[in-house]
């Protein structure tokens, strides 16, 4: 419904709609991405997927949500973290704010760690009624954290904001070998720089392929989402 990505209907625009569209809510974080990827990556991935879509007639994408559950991440300077917790709250209150005008609200989750509070988010909804879709921007066979992956979608994204003279291999060990350490003490004791996985092999144009392969992914699963709920009365 955005004339351009980034760019917000008016009301009456949105009710011009007469409830004939879908809230998508683009779900990020602030937490360390290693020393050569800025603290908002998550928020940005989630947005630079969220803004490809924004042009469909019956989508209206949201504001992010720049906060989320880090705690994880807590020990490295400049993380924020509202938990898990208040994050479940803020997604269930958006949804109940957002039943009036559209048919639905579409997740589009770019943080692993906010999991949890979309799963109990989404059961809460969903006890009220009200129709929630969950899609995490996940790629397949792709490393942990600052990795490769991440660093090759920022490459592509905001290039400038990678910092390449600090690009340096985390942990490269797959995460299943790393769980148990990281559920005891955090992502602090198991790399000390905060990456897991080795963004030195990250480049613009795997950035780009991933990017386009997700933007891809999502319009698909919005167009059957939205198919689907206008099949199924309220
Ligand atoms: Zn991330």
């Amino acid at each position: 419904m955005a004339e351009r990505p980034g760019a917000f209907p008016t009301w009456t625009e949105v009710a011009a709609a007469g409830g004939d569209c879908l809230l998508v809510v683009p779900i990020g974080s602030f937490e360390q991405h290693g020393p050569h990827l800025p603290l908002d990556t998550d928020t940005r991935i989630a947005v630079a997927i969220t803004d490809e879509v924004a042009h469909l007639p019956y989508v209206v994408v949201a504001p992010p949500l720049a906060y989320g559950a880090s705690g994880e991440h807590a020990g490295f300077a400049g993380t924020l973290s509202i938990g898990t917790e208040v994050l479940t709250e803020v997604l269930v209150e958006l949804v109940r704010s957002a039943r009036d005008s559209c048919a639905g609200v579409v997740w589009v989750c770019a943080h692993g760690g906010n999991a949890e509070a979309i799963r109990t988010a989404a059961e809460r909804c969903r006890s009220e009624r009200d129709r929630v879709h969950v899609w995490g921007a996940r790629v397949d066979g792709g490393d942990a954290h600052a990795g490769r992956t991440e660093t090759s979608l920022m490459m592509a994204i905001a290039p400038d904001e990678v910092r390449r003279d600090a690009l340096a291999a985390g942990r490269t060990e797959p995460i299943g070998e790393l769980l148990g350490e990281l559920r005891a003490g955090g992502v602090r004791s198991v790399s000390s720089s905060g990456v897991l996985g080795d963004p030195t092999l990250a480049t613009a144009a795997e950035g780009r392929m991933l990017l386009e392969a997700l933007v891809a992914e999502l319009s698909g699963a919005l167009e059957a989402w939205w198919e689907a709920q206008r099949g199924v009365p309220a």
